[in-house]
């Protein structure tokens, strides 16, 4: 009986982020660039320190790549593509029942460095990004 309940809440928990990634790649898609120009600074970090954080103009980077603007992102967030591309490849691997097996074999203990090599050259990236900002 308590397996059924933690399987039915890991299966809610489950379908609440796939309904999130699938908003947040729809929302890229149909929001105008302009919009977000337009909207003011909502990081903490860059208004007290006026520094980017790592993840200072994802939303920027995301609603480029979502409207097909590569430069826009990759100006706006170097890992902000690359991050909506592996959302929306994780989302497809999730939809279908063969993409299973795929996410499986990829969260495999072997594979996870490449993931970490990734997340500390994002950080290094992110370091750089932001000592620039302050000498400029
Ligand atoms: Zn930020």
């Amino acid at each position: 009986m308590q397996t059924a309940l933690v399987t039915r809440w890991n299966l809610v928990r489950l379908l609440r982020l796939e309904l999130a990634v699938a908003a947040a790649l729809v929302v890229s898609v149909v929001l105008p660039m302009a919009w977000l120009d337009a909207a003011p600074v909502v990081c903490w970090i860059k208004r007290i320190y006026g520094v980017p954080c790592p993840g200072c103009g994802m939303t920027h980077a995301w609603v480029a790549t979502g409207h097909g603007d590569f430069a826009a992102a990759f100006e706006a967030n170097a890992f902000g593509a690359m991050l909506f591309v592996a959302a929306a490849v994780w989302l497809l691997l999730r939809m279908n029942p063969r993409g299973h097996a795929v996410l499986r074999a990829a969260s495999s203990p072997r594979l996870r460095w490449p993931a970490w090599v990734l997340f500390g050259t994002w950080l290094a990236y992110s370091a750089v990004r932001a000592m620039t900002q302050l000498s400029a």
